[in-house]
């Protein structure tokens, strides 16, 4: 990537804002639901996280890394991770991937 053109390194940046914009569109659309992965039945509660300044979604048990596969549900949280993770105790905090404000 050392001799990338001005152009290229500009077309770059426009794929950034553009995924950035996706990422921004999807979270709005996951804004207050539950998500399932992909095609999978088990339904994840859904947090945010900051990646390299753009909030994105992500579910709570961190069971998918990618937010574009997460499809908004309506459906009650079946995962039990993330349920352990959102009703259990303190216990899980250390991991650091949970946070609620
Ligand atoms: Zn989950």
């Amino acid at each position: 990537m050392e001799n990338m053109s001005d152009e290229t390194q500009l077309a770059a940046r426009a794929d950034v804002d553009h995924l950035a914009a996706v990422l921004e569109r999807r979270r709005s659309e996951l804004a207050g639901a539950n998500a399932v992965i992909g095609g999978a039945t088990v339904v994840h509660a859904v947090t945010e996280h900051v990646w390299v300044g753009v909030r994105v979604p992500a579910v709570v048990c961190g069971a998918a890394t990618d937010p574009l596969r997460l499809r908004a549900t309506t459906a009650p949280i079946s995962c039990r991770r993330c349920t352990r993770r959102l009703t259990g105790s303190s216990a899980g905090v250390s991991d650091g991937q949970l946070t609620l404000d």
